[in-house]
Parts: C-alpha cells; sequence; structure tokens
C-alpha cells in the first residue's frame, strides 16, 4: 500500500527508560538537578519527557484538520475508533456531537452514545424552533500547552516533538488528575484497565505511514490529518487556505485540532 504519511520512529519504552535513566544519571551528576529537584512540577515534567520517550526527528508536526460544513453526524469514526482501539462500551477516543440552534437563540446539544450510530430525528419541540443544526467531532487536541501533561504526577503523559500527546500505561496509576486537568472531556479511566486513556491520533497506525482510522472511515473528508510541515500534504494546503479557529481558545492550551467553518456556538 503506497504510504500516506512519511513514518515516524517507534517509541521503544524498554530502551527509551534506559536512555532516559543513563542522562537523567549524567544530569545529576553535572548538578544541574539541584534545580529540579526543589521545583517539583518542573521534576515532574523533565521526567515526563524523558521517561517513556525517545527523542525523535521533529521533522513532522502533525495536526487534525476537521471541516465542519462536511460532517453528516453518520458516525462511522467513532465506530471505527472504537473498533480500532478496543474502546470499551460507554466511554470514547473520538465522539461526535449535534448542534441545533433554535430560532430562539437557544443551543441545544446532544450525542447519543458519542453518536456511535448516527443521530435520532430531532423531537418536535426542537425541531419546531430550529434554524440551523451541524455535527461537530470531537476528540483529544493534541495541545501544544497540554494541561493534563502538567499535572500528571508520575510523568506518565508527555507531548512528542511531532506533537502527540501519549500516555505510557506502564507508568500511569490512574490517579485521574488528568481526567480533571482537561478543559475538552478528551481523557477518562478506562474501565478495561484502570489507567487513563484517549485519543492517540492513532500513534501506532500513523508510524507504519497510515492515517488514523476515523479519517480512513469519514465518508465525506471532514475529518483530515496529516503533516504541517509538509507543504504538499491536505491538511497543509486546507490549513493555509481556509479560515480555521480551535477549542476553547481561551484556555491557552493551544490545540492542534484545527476547526474549519467552526460556529460561534460550539463550545
Ligand atoms: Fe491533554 Fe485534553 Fe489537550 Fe488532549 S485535549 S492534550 S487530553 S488537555
Amino acid at each position: 500500500m503506497e504510504k500516506l504519511i512519511p513514518d515516524i520512529d517507534a517509541i521503544d519504552f524498554k530502551d527509551v527508560d534506559q536512555d532516559s535513566r543513563r542522562k537523567f544519571l549524567k544530569l545529576a551528576l553535572s548538578g544541574a538537578t539541584t534545580m529540579l529537584l526543589v521545583y517539583t512540577p518542573g521534576v515532574t515534567a523533565f521526567l515526563g519527557r524523558g521517561r517513556g520517550w525517545k527523542q525523535m526527528s521533529t521533522e513532522h508536526q502533525y495536526a487534525y484538520v476537521i471541516d465542519i460544513n462536511k460532517c453528516i453526524g453518520w458516525g462511522g469514526c467513532v465506530r471505527a475508533c472504537k473498533q480500532e482501539n478496543q474502546v470499551p462500551d460507554d466511554v470514547f477516543r473520538t465522539w461526535v456531537e449535534r448542534y441545533v440552534i433554535t430560532e430562539d437563540g437557544g443551543v441545544y446539544v446532544d450525542s447519543p452514545d458519542g453518536g456511535l450510530k448516527g443521530f435520532p430525528a430531532l423531537g418536535e419541540e426542537v425541531r419546531a424552533k430550529a434554524v440551523r443544526s451541524f455535527f461537530v467531532p470531537k476528540m483529544c487536541n493534541h495541545c501544544e500547552n497540554p494541561p493534563c501533561v502538567q499535572v500528571c504526577p508520575v510523568g506518565a503523559t508527555f507531548k512528542s516533538p511531532e506533537g502527540f500527546v501519549l500516555i505510557d500505561h506502564e507508568h500511569c496509576i490512574g490517579c485521574a488528575y488528568c481526567v480533571q486537568a482537561c478543559p475538552y472531556s478528551a481523557r477518562f479511566i478506562n474501565p478495561d484497565i484502570g489507567k487513563s486513556d484517549k485519543c492517540t491520533w492513532c500513534y501506532h497506525r500513523v508510524k507504519h505511514g497510515k492515517l488514523p482510522a476515523c479519517v480512513e472511515a469519514c465518508p465525506t473528508g471532514a475529518r483530515k490529518f496529516g503533516d504541517l510541515l509538509d507543504p504538499n500534504s491536505e491538511v497543509t494546503k486546507i490549513f493555509k487556505g481556509n479560515k480555521w479557529a480551535v477549542l476553547k481558545p481561551d484556555m491557552f492550551t493551544s490545540p492542534t485540532c484545527f476547526y474549519v467553518s467552526l460556529p460561534h456556538e460550539v463550545v
């Protein structure tokens, strides 16, 4: 199969741990840890980036672009994600919300089963007042400044140089601080493993040159994923050729999921 996205190095947690420990020891011997150790959050952040992560090339900067005009609320993306990532019932790595704007300025939002089976017809009362409606796919925004990473007390979650926010499940203790910290409700405690979970942008697929499962499943092309540092990638062209917005910009998380034609009612 033709590669859609360039390969990125695989994470090798075992090797990384050794590398990180060696680096940390070297730093400790140099005396540079004094400053880190008196500032606990700094230590957490440092360990978080070191543990479970091998410094990879920064030749890629992945991003997600969603065109609200193209989403039909079919739910194939939610189903594909569930299947690809063995997401348990009642929790979601990605979901779709339906927004209905009513003539009196009301905003009605629903997401039955995360949009897994599509959306039922609107109730008579809402439909009578509806002036427009649209669907909004949501997931982890793989923020540039992820509060979930900042609060993790054991450094189990981290941001890769390519833009993925990932979780090292070997080290996650399931404390759920990150679940509380995420302003987008993108994280949950996976009931099967008792640890934090969320969208990985299908890292396991992308590193082998494939698209995330939800992107592949979308019949309308509403979901796009790719490398913003590649001038020829579809996401770069859409990103440069359209006005885009991010969710909750006032949170200063700098999301890397960009929305085209995002109505102002969306929260
Ligand atoms: Fe973390 Fe939430 Fe941002 Fe994802 S959307 S990186 S879980 S803060």
